[in-house]
């Protein structure tokens, strides 16, 4: 993945200026098209403080023709972008208007990769990851303009190291105790270190499913969780 830095770079508003979050009020990756030919991080944010008069960019991500991501905001910064569900959301833009043309196939690995790498990181299934159509009130919004069954299915597990027992760190730690947590098995910290309480918590939740009970998640239990 080739990502740009453009954080403290673009233009934003002279006054104006977004609203924060902490990372665990993001429940969403929202995936837009830019519905114009061609554009950039630079002219978008232009657009939306020149002429909409937003505080900077709409999005976190924004992602060129060949696959080049530009970073635009922190996750925590609540930029506009999906209405009513900005504040639980982190949107990713594609170059291009996907109504008359396709994404580029580099565009789309990186839009894939972006979107598993923030998976991680966030603790967020593919079912959280939305066009901008599927948010509430925008089912008249064609945006993306492709298929998202199609993209969440390159989602599925791809890339994902199957095999987590005690002594194992991570993301995908932290993504399987947030899961054991909403699922009410009390796995501790959600620290990311596969520690004796998240094992006696997989073990509860591998009894309850009916399944191989080892205290390892391995394909079968994660399929089960996610
Ligand atoms: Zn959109």
């Amino acid at each position: 993945m080739k990502i740009t830095d453009k954080r403290t770079a673009l233009p934003v508003h002279g006054t104006r200026r977004y609203r924060q979050r902490t990372q665990r009020q993001i429940q969403f990756i929202a995936l837009h098209h830019s519905a114009t030919v061609s554009g950039s991080a630079e002219a978008f944010a232009a657009y939306h403080v020149n002429q909409l008069g937003w505080p900077g960019i709409g999005y976190h991500y924004v992602i060129d023709k060949k696959g080049g991501i530009s970073w635009c905001h922190p996750l925590e910064t609540i930029s506009y972008h999906v209405g009513r569900s900005n504040g639980a959301a982190v949107g990713i833009c594609l170059v291009g208007d996907f109504r008359q043309e396709r994404p580029q196939p580099a565009q789309r690995t990186a839009a894939v990769e972006l979107t598993k790498s923030l998976m991680n990181e966030l603790g967020i299934t593919k079912e959280k990851v939305l066009g901008h159509q599927e948010f509430p009130g925008y089912q008249w919004k064609d945006c993306p303009a492709f298929s998202m069954s199609d993209f969440r299915r390159e989602l599925t597990n791809a890339g994902l190291k199957l095999l987590f027992s005690r002594g194992a760190t991570g993301p995908e730690v932290k993504a399987i105790q947030q899961r054991l947590k909403e699922l009410g098995y009390s796995p501790g910290p959600i620290d990311g270190i596969f520690g004796p309480q998240t094992a006696a918590a997989v073990i509860r939740f591998q009894q309850q499913a009916g399944i191989t009970v080892d205290g390892i998640v391995g394909p079968e239990t994660w399929g089960r969780l996610f």
